[in-house]
Order: structure tokens, then C-alpha cells, then sequence
């Protein structure tokens, strides 16, 4: 397959992860090391990314998550607000399965359980072809806004919590033999998206030990620090103290981010008691030093797709703001996207 410069300067261009844009010479050099790739291409998805789409308005935005939109299994496309960019998102639970139910949660047809048992042969060859069309096909120019022409990162995310699957482990040990084999070894980020539940699992802290040395970073949610709101909004029984202890064993082995979604039900925002526990919780953490790389806040992006969905509104950007500085106060990094 020819390599088409101009596309490849597009999606590896950029400085967000740290991946510049090197001298065509070199890039060609990472062509030919992804050479023995090639054949596999055929088989998973590569001749969607260089169809493109009909028309601008089928372009990827960050509105489109939808998990489907590559046509493959494990692999999709996500454009994301935050990065401004594509990341390569890796959907886990297939059968749409989580083991929280967030009243905010955009996963159509959401039901509890775990991942299935995943197929890592046919992952593999998934990630292998899509990440040969990003770099190497006219995926970016035919399917991305103008705006966010870049790859970001590879994203552990889904529909239900990716660290259910049985084999995380081995998950991760496959996106760094992939990232290896097209020389991207610590130049993009490996980001594990989770609740948070389940990370004291000894394959999933093995996991993370390995994602560590993969340019990994955890985004631990983290909506409530009282049992009553975190049941009232993600349907778990789990304690903050037990979030706490996860939390601390995850961020020491594997550089972790909060990440809090905030918005108003029926019309009210969070208490002042939900808030200040939320702010305490954050306290404690910085008393005990654990080391987090801060706070990414969220306002209500897109539509929930649960029950609840009627009831949850936006927050007023000059509130979130509002807030986010008094989680500053505390001497931590928040990234707020509203
Ligand atoms: S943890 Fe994530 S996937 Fe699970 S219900 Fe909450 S938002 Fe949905």
C-alpha cells in the first residue's frame, strides 16, 4: 500500500502526546518497520478507513462515540473534545455490559454483568489494521474534522467497564507488542478509562503495572464521595473508603486522573454536602500524598441514555468554573471541559 504523506503528516503531527512530526525519511523508516503489517490490513476494516464517508456531515465528531462506527468489534474511532483530537478507543464489552449503572451513562441498551471472554487474535489484527489505516491510509482526510487531525492515544473504554474483562491483563500486554510494532512505544498515551471498582484484582494491578511502562494513565471516576450519591448516581454499593483504598494502590503504580462528571438533576446542582465530601475526599488524598495528576471535570456533554435521562441538565459553565477552583485551592490540576 502506498503511504500517503500529506495523511500521515496529519496524524502524527502534533504535540498533545508528544509525538512530533518528524522528516519524511524518518516516517518512511516507520513504514517500512509496519511493513509486515500489511497483510493483515485486508482483513480488519482497512478498506473503510480509506472509502471515507459521502458527505461532511458523516464526519466524526465528538458527539459520535458510537462504538459501531468502524464496523469492528473491539476497535472504534472516538474524536475527543478534551485532546482535540482521534483516539483509538478499544471497547472491551461487547455485550454492553457494565457493572455500575450511571444515571448519565451514554451506553445504549445497558445492562450489568462483566466483558465476555475476549478474542486477543482478533483484537490484535483489529488494532493492527486500524492503527496502518490512521497512519498510513486517507482515514484522517475522508472521516475527521480539520480541526482534530491528530492521534491522541489508544483508550481502554467502552460499553461497560473494560477492567471486568478476565483478560485485562493480557489486553494490555497485546496494545504494547501492537504499539511496538509500529514504533509507538511511548510516544502516544495508553489511557485506561474505568470506574475505578475493580483495579485491586491482582491481573489488573499487574495490568497497570505494565501500562505504566506503556506511557499509561488511569481516568479513575469518581462522581460522589458519599455512599448515598454514589448510589443515587452510579447505582453502587461501593463505599468511598473502598474507592480510596483502590485509588491509592492504582495511582502509585500507574500515573491516575480523577475524572468527575457534575450536573444538575431534576433542575438542582450537587448539594453543599455532596460537594464539601467531595472536596474532603480530595483533602484527604493530598494528605496522604497519593500521587494524582489532578481533577479532569466534566459538565453533561451528551444525552444520557438510561432512565434517568429526563431528569439530568447541564451545570452553567460559570459554576463548573466555580467550582473547579476551589478544587485548585486544594493544589490540584483540574482540566474542565464543560
Ligand atoms: S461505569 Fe461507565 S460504562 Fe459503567 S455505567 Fe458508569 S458510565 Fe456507563
Amino acid at each position: 500500500m502506498a503511504m500517503q504523506v500529506p495523511a500521515l503528516a496529519a496524524v502524527i503531527g502534533y504535540a498533545v502526546t508528544g509525538v512530533e512530526l518528524q522528516s519524511a525519511c524518518d516516517q518512511h523508516d516507520n513504514a517500512r518497520k509496519m511493513s509486515a503489517n500489511y497483510s493483515i490490513l485486508a482483513q480488519c476494516g482497512v478498506q473503510w478507513f480509506n472509502r471515507g464517508m459521502p458527505d461532511s456531515a458523516t464526519k466524526l465528531s465528538i458527539f459520535d462515540h458510537s462504538r459501531a462506527s468502524a464496523g469492528l468489534r473491539y476497535v472504534y474511532p472516538v474524536v475527543s473534545r478534551r485532546a482535540g483530537g482521534v483516539s483509538v478507543g478499544i471497547n472491551l464489552n461487547t455485550n454492553n455490559a457494565c457493572n455500575w449503572r450511571c444515571i448519565y451513562c451514554q451506553v445504549p441498551d445497558l445492562r450489568h454483568g462483566s466483558a465476555p471472554p475476549v478474542d486477543l487474535p482478533l483484537l490484535g489484527n483489529e488494532l493492527r489494521g486500524f492503527l496502518a489505516g490512521l497512519l498510513q491510509g486517507d482515514f484522517m482526510a475522508a472521516n475527521v474534522p480539520a480541526e482534530a487531525r491528530r492521534l491522541n492515544d489508544i483508550a481502554l473504554s467502552g460499553n461497560g467497564e473494560p477492567t471486568s474483562a478476565a483478560e485485562f491483563e493480557q489486553v494490555v500486554e497485546l496494545i504494547g507488542q501492537v504499539l511496538g510494532e509500529f514504533g509507538l512505544t511511548g510516544s502516544i498515551k495508553l489511557v485506561l478509562i474505568t470506574n475505578g471498582s475493580l483495579l485491586r484484582r491482582p491481573g489488573v494491578l499487574r495490568g497497570l503495572t505494565r501500562m505504566a511502562r506503556l506511557n499509561g494513565e488511569v481516568w479513575f471516576k469518581l462522581d460522589s464521595a458519599t455512599p448515598a450519591g454514589r448510589l443515587r448516581i452510579n447505582h453502587t454499593r461501593q463505599t468511598p473508603g473502598a474507592a480510596l483504598e483502590n485509588l491509592r494502590a492504582t495511582a502509585r503504580l500507574c500515573p491516575t486522573w480523577i475524572q468527575t462528571a457534575l450536573f444538575e438533576v431534576d433542575g438542582l446542582p450537587p448539594s453543599a454536602a455532596e460537594l464539601q465530601a467531595f472536596l474532603n475526599f480530595l483533602a484527604r488524598c493530598k494528605d496522604e500524598a497519593i500521587p494524582l495528576q489532578g481533577v479532569l471535570l466534566y459538565g453533561l456533554a451528551r444525552p444520557s441514555l438510561q432512565l434517568e435521562a429526563g431528569r439530568l441538565s447541564a451545570l452553567p459553565g460559570p459554576w463548573l468554573e466555580s467550582f473547579a477552583a476551589e478544587i485548585e485551592v486544594l493544589g490540584l490540576a483540574v482540566n474542565l471541559s464543560t
